[in-house]
């Protein structure tokens, strides 16, 4: 049957999100149906803000709804170390293991030359910058070991060759409770050549 072109459209757009297929943008449209005036109210007026309040700190890339961002303005942490990622979400990832006490730069993407991007496309300039004036002593490149998270990660420490700036890489290898059995060959050689010495 054919929906009310406004129930159809809530659907279309539903559908412009990740892992939402037409099922499930159906589903969602109905629940969004069943709601109240004023919880739907609620609801458009969060996704408005998230795009109109939301912009990037002009130190390190995160989202904030400020200038500079919490993590960027808090004095308790570390202002010598930079830990660089990928984009915002993974600031997050990293902050709930509670061990990092540095701050952080976003990059806002990856070299990555076969979908013609190249170091000027995402914001490595800003790092160098970043490294040079803000006195920085450690770099720790927490990036996915993907063929552009090491391109970007390999040109990253190129450019910082030749400084006092201790530049060092996240390791990669086995996951927490893997079999060993069932580890692709390039995970289990990461995990290798990254060993740690136990005696
Ligand atoms: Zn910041």
């Amino acid at each position: 049957m054919n929906y009310p072109d406004s129930l159809n459209n809530l659907i279309k757009s539903l559908r412009k999100l990740p892992t939402i297929g037409e099922k499930s943008a159906e589903r969602l449209a109905f629940a969004i149906l069943n709601l109240d005036e004023e919880e739907v109210e609620e609801f458009s007026k969060s996704i408005i803000d998230v795009k109109t309040k939301i912009r990037k700190c002009k130190k390190c890339g995160n989202i904030t709804e400020k200038e500079v961002c919490d993590i960027c303005s808090d004095s308790s942490r570390d202002d010598f170390i930079i830990c660089v990622v990928e984009d915002a979400t993974n600031i997050i990832t990293l902050e709930k293991t509670g061990i990092y006490n540095g701050k952080y730069h976003v990059l806002n993407g990856l070299i990555s030359p076969l979908d013609g991007k190249g170091p000027e496309d995402i914001d490595i300039n800003q790092l160098i910058d970043r490294v040079k004036s803000e006195k920085i002593k450690e770099v720790i490149i927490a990036i996915s070991p993907t063929l552009e998270g090491e391109t970007t990660a390999l040109y990253i420490s190129k450019l910082l060759e030749g400084s006092d700036i201790v530049v060092s890489k996240i390791a990669h290898g086995i996951p927490i409770g893997a079999d060993m059995e069932y580890l692709d060959p390039m995970t289990l050689s990461m995990a290798l050549s990254n060993r740690n010495k136990i005696s």
